[in-house]
């Protein structure tokens, strides 16, 4: 099923630390509703199933998105959308948002959730929240934004505590994040196969990638297009027949990174985004991989 990332808004009202969504310097931007509903109209004719409302923080605008998901609705599209809780300091408060977007046909709410995150809002917002989806019958799972150090560790407890459902998600070295200090990681050879979802910008500038991959500068790698320009269908197909992006999707990071020449001992040292960064913002590996993704590349498999 095609899925997309769609940025509504790059906007928040707070600024983590982490925060893969925003470079240190950049400017806000915002759709207008009118051009976002035609948007939609079209990525649901382009028979996209599934739309994530995404960062900045979707609910800074919760009229205009309840009106978004009202369509998604309408058009038979499933509907994410990633939220700070920022909405919920009360649980009447949470209850009134969470019921207004059962209403607008929301299929899932994800709840944002670190130590970073939980500098700007209060982790009680986030228990408020879940309870709030639990009682109204709302799908929910929390996205628990982690480094992997002790440091998160009572955040984890907590959500154990208060019998959340949560996922840990590796946190992204990139955006403002890109400035943190890499800790080693520890973990199998793995593959570090990446299902891409593609993102789409409030400029409307559609990416292959929805993380890091729209920041990279230097070669552009994931940039598919502009969707006022290009159209839809035109900029997916584009997307879903490259062959690099094929191998990502299928093959993973690793192993490319290991048909590249990067030392097994290396690549586990580490994670999948930043491997991805090494290969594919540098032009001149690029040009490599483009060329040998035409030859030998493809038979690079077991
Ligand atoms: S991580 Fe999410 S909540 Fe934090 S600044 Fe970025 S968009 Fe806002
Ligand atoms: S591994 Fe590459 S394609 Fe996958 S999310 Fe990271 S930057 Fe994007």
């Amino acid at each position: 099923m095609r899925k997309i990332a769609f940025g509504y808004s790059t906007r928040c009202n707070v600024k983590c630390e982490h925060c893969v969504a925003a470079a240190a310097d950049s400017k806000t931007q915002k759709m207008e509703i009118e051009q976002a509903k035609e948007s939609i109209r079209e990525l649901a004719a382009a028979k996209v199933g599934g739309i994530s409302f995404t960062a900045g923080e979707p609910l800074i605008y919760r009229d205009d998105i309840c009106i978004l998901l009202h369509l998604c609705r309408e058009l038979g599209v499933y509907s994410r959308l990633v939220s700070n809780s920022f909405w919920a300091s009360t649980s009447e408060k949470a209850n009134s948002c969470v019921l207004q977007l059962k209403n607008a046909g929301l299929s899932q709410l994800r709840l944002s959730y670190s130590r970073w995150h939980q500098k700007n809002i209060a982790r009680q917002n986030v228990v408020n929240a879940a309870k709030s989806c639990i009682k109204h019958g709302v799908s929910y799972f929390i996205s628990f934004v982690t480094d992997f150090t002790k440091d998160d560790d009572e955040y984890e407890e907590y959500l154990r505590k208060h019998k959340l459902l949560f996922f840990p998600e590796p946190v992204i070295f990139s955006g403002r994040a890109g400035a943190f200090t890499r800790l080693p990681i520890h973990t199998d050879y793995q593959a570090n196969c990446c299902p891409m979802n593609p993102y789409l910008s409030p400029n409307f500038d559609l990416y292959a990638c929805c993380d890091a991959g729209s920041h990279f500068s230097r070669t552009n790698f994931f940039y598919l297009g502009n969707l006022k320009e290009k159209g839809a269908e035109e900029l997916f197909r584009t997307s879903e027949t490259n062959i690099l992006y094929t191998l990502i999707r299928n093959s993973g990071i690793s192993t490319i990174a290991s048909y590249a020449g990067f030392r097994a001992r290396d690549i586990v040292t580490y994670r999948k985004c930043e491997l991805c960064e090494k290969m594919f913002n540098s032009p001149q590996m690029l040009e490599t991989l483009q060329d040998a993704a035409a030859a030998g590349l493809q038979t690079w498999h077991r």
